[in-house]
């Protein structure tokens, strides 16, 4: 079958969701779907029209058993605005194919990220890499002063510079991670839930996440079997190590738990994790 068109997809096509303060994500285009995933899988036996039931459990069968590439036959392209911090971040995302804006070529916009005041928190004191308690108002109140007087005035600086015609490769140097950036991003459906599993993770930084929520979001609209699949094989799966199915055989034999301090606290926040989707 040629060209496929999915109703769900099309009705998002081109839109702006809003993410952060100026951000955004929009669907530019997109490639196969459901179909072309089960087309591709099917394409050596030459097998007839399948049900949806069936079409579903194809699916279903390919994910649980790794059987990835019929998901690289799905392709998506997003246009996507976000702080250069957090493209820094996603950059890391080698397989897919992107096109971003110069600041050697254009005048970089006066837009910055400013957190919301409930996101302004205490350094974490379990996870190095990460937030912990809320800060009181006042500091919240200092922290948004602070970024924003430091953002006004690198700004003006680079106008300054750009008005006195200095290169727009140098007078950009100083400008902040705050900074906006944009980028067309083209990436296949198995990459995206690649990308999708890490930085939807409570463990990736929630500038980062709010990003992945709003793609799983159109992923989802384009091939909504093979985003159930994920949901059920990678998003909430868990992977446990060999120590810890020792364990587990071991507490469903009636014994005790082997497992000790902080690999004991891993194995529990596994078990008892919210992030289930349920
Ligand atoms: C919570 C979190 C914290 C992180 N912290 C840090 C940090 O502190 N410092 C840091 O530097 N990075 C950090 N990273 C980035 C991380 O190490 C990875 O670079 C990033 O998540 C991309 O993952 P990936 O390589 O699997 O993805 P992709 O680049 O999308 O690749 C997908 C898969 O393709 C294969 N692949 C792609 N390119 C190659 C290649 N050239 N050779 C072989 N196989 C390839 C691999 O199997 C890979 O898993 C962090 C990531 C997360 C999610």
């Amino acid at each position: 079958m040629a060209h496929i068109t999915i109703p769900a997809a099309e009705a998002i096509l081109d839109k702006e969701f809003t993410v952060l303060n100026k951000g955004f994500v929009r669907l530019v285009d997109y490639m196969g779907g459901d179909e072309r995933i089960v087309q591709s899988a099917r394409v050596s036996y030459g097998t007839g029209t399948k049900t949806v039931r069936e079409d579903k459990g194809l699916i279903n069968y390919l994910m649980k058993n790794l059987h990835t590439s019929p998901f690289e036959q799905v392709i998506l392209t997003f246009h996507a605005k976000m702080p250069i911090f957090v493209a820094r971040q996603w950059i890391r995302h080698r397989t897919a194919r992107l096109n971003e804006i110069s600041g050697r070529y254009s005048v970089m916009a006066d837009e910055f990220y400013i957190p919301a005041k409930e996101d302004i928190r205490h350094q974490s004191t379990t996870n190095k890499q990460g937030r912990g308690e809320e800060v009181p108002p006042q500091l919240q109140k200092k922290v948004i002063e602070v970024l924003k007087r430091d953002q006004v005035s690198v700004y003006a600086n680079y106008e300054e510079m750009i008005k006195d015609d200095v290169a727009r490769e140098l007078a950009r140097i100083n400008l902040p991670l705050s900074l906006y950036t944009q980028w067309y991003w083209q990436i296949d459906l198995h990459n995206l839930f690649h990308f999708l599993r890490l930085r939807m993770d409570h463990h990736a930084q929630k500038e980062i996440q709010v990003y992945g929520e709003v793609m799983a979001m159109m992923a989802k609209a384009v091939a909504p079997m093979a985003y159930e699949a994920f949901e059920e094989h990678i998003l909430y799966g868990v992977r446990f190590s060999r120590g810890e199915v020792t364990a587990i055989r071991e507490i469903l034999a009636g014994k005790e738990n082997p497992l000790k301090g902080k690999a004991l606290e891993e194995f529990n926040q596994k078990i008892t994790s919210k992030q289930d989707g349920s």
